[in-house]
C-alpha cells in the first residue's frame, strides 16, 4: 500500500507508470505531474479505461522550482517521488523531497541545464582537473547530498533506469553469486532497432546529443583515462541481434562501480551506432546545432539545440514504427575459487513487443520498468537505508527477480566473447 507521485510524463515515464500499475498491489495511489498536464491527462485516461485498480490522479509543476514542488508534495503526501522528468531537475526534487521528508527516486544524475553558467562552470573545471574526466554530469552533486539525507532517515536512490540501473544490479550480482574478485567490467549497450528515419534519438534529444557529442573516457587502475568522441571503436556480435559498431563511451555508472567496487581494474563502456546516426551528429556538430549556448535569432533567444529537439522526432512517437532488438549487459572477468572467470549477464528486449504491451518503444522500456522497480523495493522497505545510493548498493537478488517478472528476463552466458 503505497502513494507515489511520479515528476515526468515523457517516454520513460509512461512505461515506468504502466509498470506501477501492473504492480498495484505496491501502488495504491499515484499522481503523475508534469509540466504539460495534458500529458498525465491522457495517460490516466488510458490507464482507467483499461481498468486499472489503481487511484490516478494528476497535476501540473515546473519542476525547476523548488517552492511549487513544496506545495505539491505537501498537498499530495505521497511516499515518495519518483523523478523521470530531466537530471536538469534531480536537485530542486531531491531540496524538496528533504524539504517534505520524502524519499527520492531517479535515473540519470544531475546536469545542469546551462552548461555556462559560470558558478556551475567553476565548479565544474575544478572537478574536470581533480577528476580527468570532462563529461556535464557527474554524481558529486547528488552525493554532497549524503549527510542530508542519513540525517533526515531518508533513501535516496540514483540512477535506477536500465544503464545506469540494472547493468550495475548486474555488476552487484555477479560480485554477490560468481566472484571472489571482479577484474574488469565491460558494459555493452545495443540497439538493434530501426525507426525508420533518417536521423532520431530514442531518449530525450538533448540529453543523448549531449552524452555522445562528449569525450570518451573509462577508469583504469583507480584513475579516467579520457578519449575524443568516438574514439575507441570495437565490432561486437550480440546475442539475438548480430554484429554491431560499437564505441567508447563516458557514461555515469562508471563512476559509482569505480567507487564501489575498488578492487576492479578496469571498467569501460560501449553503446553501439550506425553510420548513418553518426554521420547526422557529427554534421548538425559542425554546424552548431548540438551547442547549449543561447543564441539571438530574430529578436529572440534560442538554445540551438533545444530548437533541434523541436525538429526531431519524439522519442515517444517511435514505437510503432521501431523493429528489431536492443541488448544491454555486462561482461565480467575475474576469478572465482583461485580459477579465471568470464560471464556476461544480458537482457534482450523486443521493440515491438514492447509497443504491443504499452505503446512504447523498448528504450523507454528497458528505462521504465527498471524505474518502477527501484521504486517499487524502496517503497516497501526491501531497499530502504538513510543516505544517498546507487542501485549497486543493495542486495541485487530482489531486483534480479522483478526484472524476470516484469518483462526485462536476463541470461547468464559463462562462456562468452570478450571485448578485446
Ligand atoms: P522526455 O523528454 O520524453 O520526458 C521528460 C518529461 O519531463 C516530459 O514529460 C517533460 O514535460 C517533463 N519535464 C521537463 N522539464 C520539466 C520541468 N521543468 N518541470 C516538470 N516537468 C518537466 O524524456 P525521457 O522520458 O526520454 O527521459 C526521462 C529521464 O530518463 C531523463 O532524465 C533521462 O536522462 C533518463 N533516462 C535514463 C536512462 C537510463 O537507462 N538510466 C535511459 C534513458 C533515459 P513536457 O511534456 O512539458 O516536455
Amino acid at each position: 500500500m503505497s502513494r507515489l507521485l511520479v515528476i515526468g510524463c515523457g517516454g520513460v515515464a509512461q512505461v515506468a507508470i504502466q509498470k506501477c500499475c501492473q504492480n498495484s498491489e505496491t501502488f495504491t495511489e499515484l499522481c503523475i505531474a508534469s509540466r504539460t498536464e495534458a500529458k498525465c491527462i491522457a495517460l490516466k485516461e488510458k490507464l482507467e479505461k483499461a481498468g486499472t485498480p489503481v487511484k490516478l490522479s494528476t497535476a501540473t509543476v515546473n519542476a525547476d522550482s523548488v517552492e511549487e514542488l513544496v506545495t505539491l508534495i505537501r498537498a499530495y503526501q505521497p511516499d515518495a517521488v519518483l523523478n523521470v522528468a530531466l537530471p536538469y531537475q534531480d536537485l530542486t526534487i531531491m531540496d524538496a523531497c528533504l524539504e517534505c521528508k520524502v524519499d527520492y527516486i531517479d535515473t540519470a544524475n544531475y546536469e545542469p541545464e546551462d552548461t555556462d553558467d559560470p558558478e556551475w562552470r567553476a565548479i565544474y573545471e575544478k572537478r574536470c582537473e581533480e577528476k580527468g574526466f570532462t563529461a556535464y554530469f557527474d554524481y558529486s552533486w547528488q552525493w554532497a547530498y549524503e549527510e542530508k539525507f542519513r540525517e533526515a532517515g531518508l533513501t535516496a536512490l540514483l540512477g535506477t533506469g536500465f544503464d545506469p540501473g540494472v547493468t550495475s544490479v548486474f555488476t552487484a550480482y555477479a560480485a554477490k553469486h560468481y566472484f571472489d574478485e571482479i577484474d574488469t567490467i565491460d558494459i555493452l549497450d545495443c540497439n538493434g532497432g530501426d525507426h525508420g528515419y533518417p536521423f532520431a534519438t530514442n531518449f530525450n534529444p538533448e540529453i543523448n546529443l549531449r552524452e555522445v557529442s562528449a569525450n570518451g573516457s573509462y577508469w583504469e587502475n583507480g584513475k579516467w583515462v579520457e578519449t575524443r568522441p568516438m574514439e575507441i571503436k570495437r565490432v561486437y556480435n550480440f546475442p539475438e541481434v548480430g554484429e554491431k559498431d560499437m564505441y567508447l563511451l563516458h557514461h555515469e555508472e562508471i563512476e559509482a562501480l569505480g567507487r564501489n567496487f575498488p578492487g576492479v581494474k578496469r571498467i569501460r563502456f560501449f553503446m553501439t551506432f550506425g553510420q548513418s546516426y553518426l554521420t547526422h551528429m557529427k554534421c548538425l556538430e559542425n554546424v552548431g546545432m548540438l551547442s547549449t549556448s543561447p543564441i539571438m535569432f530574430e529578436g529572440r533567444e534560442i538554445v540551438p539545440i533545444q530548437f533541434l529537439k523541436a525538429l526531431l522526432p519524439d522519442p515517444a512517437s517511435l514505437g510503432p514504427r521501431t523493429v528489431g532488438k536492443t541488448n544491454i549487459g555486462c561482461i565480467f572477468t575475474g576469478r572465482k575459487d583461485g580459477k579465471a572467470r568470464t560471464i556476461y549477464i544480458y537482457n534482450v528486449c523486443d521493440h515491438q513487443e514492447c509497443y504491443k504491451e504499452l505503446g512504447s518503444q523498448a528504450i523507454s522500456y528497458t528505462t521504465g520498468v527498471p524505474a518502477m522497480i527501484g521504486t517499487s523495493l524502496v517503497v516497501k522497505g526491501i531497499w530502504k537505508k538513510p543516505g544517498v545510493f546507487t542501485t549497486d548498493e543493495f542486495d541485487p537478488d530482489p531486483y534480479m527477480d522483478m526484472l524476470n517478472q516484469y518483462g526485462l528476463p536476463w541470461v547468464v552466458d559463462e562462456n562468452p566473447a570478450i571485448v578485446e
